[in-house]
C-alpha cells in the first residue's frame, strides 16, 4: 500500500489499569519530540463528558483545552455535532475494538467498514496530533488491546508496544478505595481483568516480537533509567535525549486524555523505589485472590507469593522481548 500520509510512531502502552502507564508516560513526555496523550482512546467520550473525567492534564475541560478542543475540530466531519459524532465514535468502538476482539483484529485486520472506519479516525488521530505538536513519538497509555491490535493496519502509523505488568496485589490495593474520579473494585474482580488485559495483550506482542517489550512497572522503579533507556531504543529516539538521572524528575505541564490523577502534577517528582504498600493494605484473602486468579501469568512474570523483595533485584525481564 503506497503510504500518503507521513509516518509518526505511536508508542502503544498496553496492559491493565493502575499498571503504571501514566507516570512512565509523562517521564517520556518530557523527551523533545515525544508527546504523551494519555489514554486517547476516551477522548471522544470525555469530550461530552460521559467518560471518568473530561479534564485535560493541563487541568482545562478538554473542549476548553487550546490542545484538543483544535483536534477535535479538525478530525469531526463537517457540519456534525460533537454529541452525535462522539455517540458514533463510541458506538463503533464497543462494537469493534474490546478486549475480546483483539484476536479476531490482530488476525484479519480492518476487514469490516466499522473496524475500518475506526482505523480512519486513528490514524487522522495520530496525524493530527503529530502536525499540531511536532511530535515524531505519540505515547498512548490507553491500554485498549483492541485497538492496540488495529494500530499495525494503519496509515502513516509505525506502531512500538510495551506490554507493562504490574503485581496484581499492587493493582488490587490501589482499586482497594476510590481514588477522585475513579471508582473502587475488588481484588477478584481487579484480578480478573488484570488476567483478561495481560491475555490480549500479550496476543498483541507475541504478533509484533521485534517491535514489542514486556516491562514490569517494580523494574522501571528500581531502575527507571535503564527503563527509559529501552523505551527510546524500542522506538528509535536517541539514548542521550534520556530524561531520567536519579529519582527526581522536573515534569512540564501534559495534555493527557485522561489517567491515573497524579497526571495533574507537575514539578519536580521523585520516582519511588518500590511499590509495596499492599503489603500492609491488602487483607490476605484479597491477595491470595489476587495471585490465584493472576495464576499462571503471575509465575511467569517473575513474582512470588511469599516475599515481595523476590519480585525486585530480577532483573532479567527488564526490557524483555515480549
Ligand atoms: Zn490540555
Amino acid at each position: 500500500m503506497t503510504t500518503t500520509r507521513p509516518q509518526v510512531v505511536v508508542l502503544c502502552i498496553t496492559g491493565w489499569c493502575r499498571n503504571g502507564s501514566t507516570i512512565i508516560g509523562n517521564v517520556l513526555n518530557e523527551i523533545p519530540g515525544v508527546m504523551h496523550v494519555g489514554e486517547l482512546h476516551f477522548l471522544w467520550k470525555n469530550a461530552v463528558g460521559k467518560g471518568a473525567n473530561n479534564t485535560c492534564g493541563c487541568g482545562a475541560v478538554l473542549t476548553e483545552c487550546p490542545f484538543w478542543s483544535a483536534r477535535i475540530a479538525e478530525l469531526m466531519p463537517p457540519g456534525s455535532s460533537l454529541e452525535a459524532y462522539a455517540a458514533q465514535v463510541v458506538s463503533r468502538q464497543r462494537a469493534c475494538v474490546r478486549t475480546r476482539h483483539t484476536w479476531r483484529v490482530g488476525r484479519r485486520g480492518p476487514d469490516r467498514a466499522d473496524l475500518r472506519a475506526h482505523a480512519d479516525l486513528m490514524s487522522r488521530t495520530y496525524q493530527a496530533i503529530a502536525a499540531a505538536s511536532g511530535a515524531r513519538v505519540i505515547v498512548d497509555t490507553s491500554k485498549i488491546p483492541g485497538e492496540a491490535a488495529l494500530l499495525p493496519f494503519l496509515e502513516g502509523v509505525r506502531p512500538c508496544f510495551v506490554h507493562l505488568v504490574r503485581d496484581p496485589r499492587a493493582v488490587a490495593e490501589s482499586w482497594r478505595e476510590p481514588k477522585q474520579y475513579v471508582y473502587a473494585m475488588s481484588a477478584a474482580k481487579s484480578t480478573a481483568y488484570w488476567h483478561g488485559f495481560n491475555l490480549a495483550s500479550r496476543a498483541v506482542t507475541r504478533r509484533y516480537p521485534e517491535r514489542s517489550l514486556l516491562v514490569r512497572y517494580e523494574d522501571f522503579l528500581a531502575a527507571p533509567r535503564e527503563v527509559v533507556g529501552r523505551l527510546l531504543t524500542l522506538c528509535g529516539e536517541p539514548a542521550g535525549s534520556n530524561p531520567v538521572h536519579g529519582r527526581v524528575i522536573d515534569l512540564g505541564v501534559n495534555h493527557t486524555v485522561t489517567g491515573n490523577p497524579d497526571r495533574f502534577r507537575s514539578g519536580a517528582t521523585v520516582l519511588r523505589d518500590t511499590d509495596h504498600r499492599w503489603v500492609t493494605g491488602l487483607r490476605r484473602r484479597s491477595r491470595l485472590a489476587a495471585v490465584l486468579l493472576a495464576w499462571p501469568l503471575f509465575g511467569k512474570y517473575g513474582y512470588r507469593y511469599r516475599t515481595p523483595a523476590a519480585t525486585r533485584g530480577k532483573d532479567e525481564l527488564i526490557g524483555h522481548r515480549a
